[in-house]
């Protein structure tokens, strides 16, 4: 069991910092993260000393059991009122609340149902906790790849030329529920010949042709956290550019290396993206890398830390961060190649948690 009541106490320092004296998370992966509920309604709230967990009667009996660390509340009309009058218990007036999650509407609604209460914009509180991962987050993580993983094996059983794109998504996704996840991390990307330039190229009915290659960005999820990886495969058979996508194959895969051996603790995030850009830009594809080279993962696909060459926040990576590693080049016309890796950041480096091996591979 997670220790929901560490978290919530230093997410309350946190709002505190902020100038609130307790904090409402209603955004559903910091609910899950601060009591463990997984619901997909409710509201988390914090202050000296107390927890309390608001939700409907669709969701009491697993908030129960789900959330032991905290008081749970069912929902009534004025969720917002409740809200005030439970602080208000512990004298906490100055209710901060997540400015980046809630929509106009949402806090209109809290100043009209609660006028009494002040309340106070926080950023960045509980993702800040989550960039470092506790041993049993992690253990979810790895199992999350080592099921992708195993369900991308399956799938190379079956590539060939004829079979379209989505035939791949579906057998890909297919085989992740199968293996254990309980859903995909994101709709599975399959790019092949020259939709490979498309970064984020969801899978079509396009059929995979001789010689082409194909990327595959997939992910599964256990337990809550996901996974995420990407492989750029080249299938069998001639083709006119053959040569020009090997070569831009290993510029990426360098450029991959190069990011990877960057990783370790002390060292910005945004490091990583320039060790791995150096490698693309010196080889003179800089302009055909027009993504950051990596992000966080855990309880969402996307979250802290950024690793990109214009953050608006750098991060310093710490042991138990999680970041992917991602270069690529998409060349409008011809084709693409991404390769991505999930890795922990050790004491000294980093270990993988995704695992296809990334070397040019031809099926
Ligand atoms: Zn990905
Ligand atoms: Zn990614």
């Amino acid at each position: 069991m997670e220790d929901h009541r560490g978290r919530a106490a230093r997410a309350l320092a946190g709002a505190q910092a902020q100038g609130a004296e307790a904090l409402v998370v209603a955004s559903a992966p910091n609910r899950r993260y601060l009591s463990g509920f997984s619901g997909s309604a409710g509201v988390v709230l914090i202050a000296d000393g107390r927890r309390w967990l608001l939700t409907d009667f669709r969701y009491l009996e697993q908030a129960e059991r789900e959330a032991p660390a905290y008081e749970i509340v069912p929902i009534q009309r004025q969720v917002w009122q409740q809200v005030a009058a439970l602080a208000g218990e512990v004298g906490a007036r100055r209710i901060g609340f997540e400015a980046e999650h809630w929509t106009v509407a949402q806090w209109r609604r809290a100043v009209s149902e609660a006028p009494g209460v002040e309340w106070v914009e926080t950023a960045g509180v509980v993702e800040a906790l989550r960039v470092v991962k506790s041993p049993e987050e992690l253990q979810r993580m790895a199992t999350a790849a080592r099921i992708a993983d195993e369900a991308l094996a399956q799938v190379a059983l079956i590539l060939r030329p004829g079979l379209r794109e989505r035939d791949l998504s579906l057998h890909l996704e297919a085989k992740m529920r199968e293996l254990g996840a309980e859903g995909v991390a994101f709709p599975t990307i399959v790019a092949s010949g020259p939709r490979g330039s498309l970064p984020h190229g969801l899978a079509s009915d396009r059929k995979l042709e001789p010689g082409e290659l194909v990327t595959i960005d997939f992910g599964a999820v256990y337990q809550g956290y996901h996974s995420d990886e990407t492989v750029t495969w080249a299938l069998a058979g001639d083709h006119p550019e053959r040569a020009r996508l090997r070569e831009v194959y290993e510029v990426v895969r360098a450029a991959q290396a190069a990011g990877l051996a960057a990783v370790r603790p002390g060292v910005a995030a945004s490091a990583v993206d320039r060790a791995a850009r150096q490698v693309i830009e010196e080889a003179g594809y800089g302009a055909e890398f027009g993504h950051s080279t990596g992000h966080g993962v855990g309880l969402e696909v996307h979250e802290a830390p950024w690793a990109s060459s214009h953050p608006t926040r750098d991060w310093t990576l710490q042991p138990d961060m999680v970041i992917t590693v991602e270069p690529g080049i998409y060349l409008p016309g011809l084709g693409g190649v991404r390769l991505e890796d999930t890795v922990v950041v050790t004491q000294d480096g980093y270990r993988r948690l995704t695992q296809a091996d990334k070397a040019w591979r031809e099926w």
